[in-house]
């Protein structure tokens, strides 16, 4: 019995600025039957909030306390301390809000996250803040993110570099790490074995729900083929076509 659903954004529940057809119908269905769902996505850059007010002009009932950024991850999982900071406002606002102080000298963590206004000088400071004994940490993996116009460098490419120049690896606290899925499931209150983790993407959602001790649903509205799944490190336990087929699985009259 499903009591609780982590859903991906990015493939997921949109594409770009569209809705992906049936996701608030999908989540109404999940309200009147007592299932919690919970959106959790490994982009750093938007806070809750302006993830809620696009999610509510779908349609869907959201608040910023449904939404779980690795932003929020991070500021939450980590100690408060002091923190250089590659990344932008989003990332800023949580950890402030989570009791940092951002700075430049003498940080406890190098954190990173997604910048587009990232420089040689600040991947400078961060590898030798790093190398002065600062722990680095990556708000998540993602070496790309795919938008409509094009393909274009994610967090992770960022994260590569500040690795490669500093020649130490980081804290990763998105998926297809745990850390922001046990987190997921402390704000929904579910057990891991009655909540459903659902991406489009077969390297990042369906490994960190695995991991987490969840059943997890590849959704073929995004990044992942059905000819990927040979190749898969980690098989999801259901894979559909979509939402409809994703509400027949987990619908209590359907079991
Ligand atoms: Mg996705």
């Amino acid at each position: 019995m499903i009591r609780g659903v982590i859903l991906d954004l990015d493939g997921t529940v949109y594409l770009g600025q569209a809705e992906v057809p049936g996701a608030s119908a999908f989540v109404a269905r999940c309200h009147a039957a007592g299932i919690r769902c919970l959106f959790v996505t490994n982009r750093a850059n938007r806070t809750p909030a302006e993830v809620a007010e696009q999610l509510r002009g779908y349609g869907m009932p959201c608040g910023p306390a449904d939404v779980l950024t690795s932003a929020q991850a991070t500021a939450r999982v980590l100690p408060p301390g002091r923190a250089f900071c590659i990344g932008e406002a989003a990332l800023l606002q949580a950890l402030t809000e989570a009791g940092f102080t951002i700075c430049e000298e003498r940080p406890d963590y190098v954190i990173v996250g997604l910048d587009r206004n990232f420089t040689y000088e600040k991947l400078a400071r961060a590898c030798s803040l790093i190398g002065a004994g600062a722990r680095f940490v990556a708000t998540n993996p993602d070496r790309a993110l795919k938008l409509a116009t094009g393909v274009m460098p994610g967090t992770g490419a960022i994260v590569a570099a500040v690795e490669a120049g500093s020649g130490q690896a980081p804290l990763v606290i998105g998926k297809p790490g745990r850390l922001i899925m046990d987190m997921a499931l402390a704000m929904l209150g579910t057990r891991p074995e009655e909540t459903l983790a659902v991406g489009d993407n077969l390297v990042t959602d369906i490994p960190a729900g695995a991991t987490a001790g969840m059943p997890t649903a590849l959704i073929l509205t995004g990044v992942s083929r059905r000819e990927d799944l040979a190749a898969a490190s980690v098989a999801p336990t259901w894979v559909v076509e979509g939402f409809e087929e994703l509400w027949q699985i987990i619908s209590p009259t359907s079991n």
